[in-house]
């Protein structure tokens, strides 16, 4: 890969970015996608290795190839000189990209809000106990608490349910405004009703809770039981797998390095997925969380673009209408309440990385005193997790240390600005 030349780069081979490297590509473009998963699919059709793709994901995948796409996995962009030219670890191997449009469909991470326990053995996110279930946990005869919020609670209650686990799943949003957002999104899109059908059928053993979330965790090597409140009740259940998170939020940390605007927490972007940026697109949860079909449409804009088109097609520019006022309404509803705020004890553990408990922050400390003062998200994470994150700053992820410092030490690299010069 080293010193090679593309028309279009994409970051992220999930629903969006396969679809925009298929509209860049099916415009004749030189078109490679790079991820840092072992395979292309995203968060929604990761799948074990070896293992064949979801039917939906193959047929992203054979669009993009057939189209003249190509892939590289194992391959994370770690560090950028402006949007034409890249270094990306290539599985320890850290090489220089040059490409004339970027089209970043980097997705969204979990929003992990910490509480007592957050960070015992057995405690992990929503979205990450699925992960592991893909890469081989096994849940048979095991106790699992899901706490969470939204959609993403249906999927991986689905799959905690098939793989044997006895399952209680805590919705933090009422009942009423959960059926609510429910019934609108089908009579938008009334193919959702078969998933949602598909997945309650499939976790119909577990006991399901609304107005409900982890108040701790316990245990001493692991997790052992959890602490949760259900509406005005508290009460302990024995646990021995804890998935909680507070909803998905855009990962944008690829596009704070390279200096583009955000609105809220996603990437900004207009009606062509143009960022900030001259030559930067963006699509799917980057620009907000909106779910797989309409992060595929903002994909085929964002990769028509980059690929020359002026605007979307009328026909597209309506369905990215509707997947943007979808992304609103998701956002509203499944806000985190404040309530999971009140968790946090001074004893809690507020910044993994760096083991920063909250009672170390100073009261109206601003984040950027929390972080000289105490290294809250000065960690591997960069407060991606902790929600420290500000300006971001390379090596994104964790890299071969000494394949970067190689690479911005070698001759090629741009003499003046030089990746960085510190
Ligand atoms: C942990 C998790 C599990 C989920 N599970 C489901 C599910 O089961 N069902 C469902 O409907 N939705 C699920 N979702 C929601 C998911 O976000 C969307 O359904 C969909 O996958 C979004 O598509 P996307 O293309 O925007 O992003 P994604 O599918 O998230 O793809 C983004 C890709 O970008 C890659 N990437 C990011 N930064 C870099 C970088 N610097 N260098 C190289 N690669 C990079 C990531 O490895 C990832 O593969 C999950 C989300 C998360 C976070």
């Amino acid at each position: 890969m080293s010193g090679r030349r593309v028309d279009v780069l994409v970051v992220g081979a999930g629903p969006a970015g396969l679809a925009a490297a298929t509209a860049a590509a099916s415009r004749g473009r030189l078109v490679l996608v790079v991820d840092q998963a072992p395979q292309p699919g995203g968060q929604i059709w990761r799948h074990r290795d070896g293992e064949p793709a979801p039917a939906r994901a193959m047929t992203a995948i054979d669009a993009a190839t057939k189209a003249g796409a190509t892939f590289a996995a194992r391959a994370s962009v770690i560090d950028a000189d402006g949007p034409a030219r890249l270094l990306i670890d290539c599985d320890g191997h850290v090489e220089e990209l040059q490409t004339s449009a970027l089209v970043l469909a980097t997705g969204a991470v979990e929003r992990l809000l910490p509480f007592p326990g957050w960070t015992l053995p057995g405690a992990v996110g929503v979205g990450g106990l699925q992960a592991l279930v893909k890469a081989g946990l096994p849940l048979a005869g095991t106790r699992v608490v899901l706490s969470g919020t939204g959609p993403l609670l249906l999927p991986v209650a689905a799959t905690a349910a098939r793989s044997g686990a006895t399952l209680t799943v805590l919705e933090q949003q009422s009942f009423a405004r959960v059926a609510g957002f429910g019934l609108r999104a089908i009579a938008s899109d009334p193919a959702r009703l078969g998933d949602l059908v598909a997945y309650r059928a499939a976790a119909r053993s577990a006991a399901w809770h609304h107005d409900a979330w982890v108040l701790r965790a316990e245990g001493e090597e692991r997790v052992e039981r959890v602490v949760l409140r259900i509406g005005a009740r508290e009460l302990t259940v024995a646990c021995d797998w804890l998935g909680a998170a507070s909803g998905l939020m855009p990962r944008t940390d690829l596009a704070r390095l390279l200096g583009c605007t955000l609105a809220s927490d996603a990437i900004a972007v207009d009606a062509r997925q143009a960022t900030s940026i001259p030559g930067v697109w963006a699509a799917g949860e980057c620009t907000g969380v909106k779910g797989d079909a309409a992060g595929a449409v903002e994909g085929m804009i964002a990769g028509a673009c980059a690929a020359g088109d002026d605007a979307p097609s009328r026909k597209l520019a309506r369905a990215n209408a509707s997947g943007r006022a979808f992304a609103r309404r998701l956002a509203r509803t499944f806000a985190p309440r404040d309530e999971l705020r009140a968790r946090v004890t001074p004893g809690t553990i507020i910044c993994r990385c760096e083991d920063v408990r909250a009672g170390a922050l100073g009261d109206g400390w601003t984040a950027r005193q929390a972080k000289l003062w105490s290294r809250a998200g000065m960690g591997v994470c960069q407060g991606t997790v902790c929600g420290f994150a500000g300006t971001s700053r390379p090596p994104l992820g964790s890299p071969h240390l000494g394949a970067w410092a190689a690479q911005l030490a070698s001759p090629t690299t741009s003499p003046t600005r030089g990746m960085h010069d510190s």
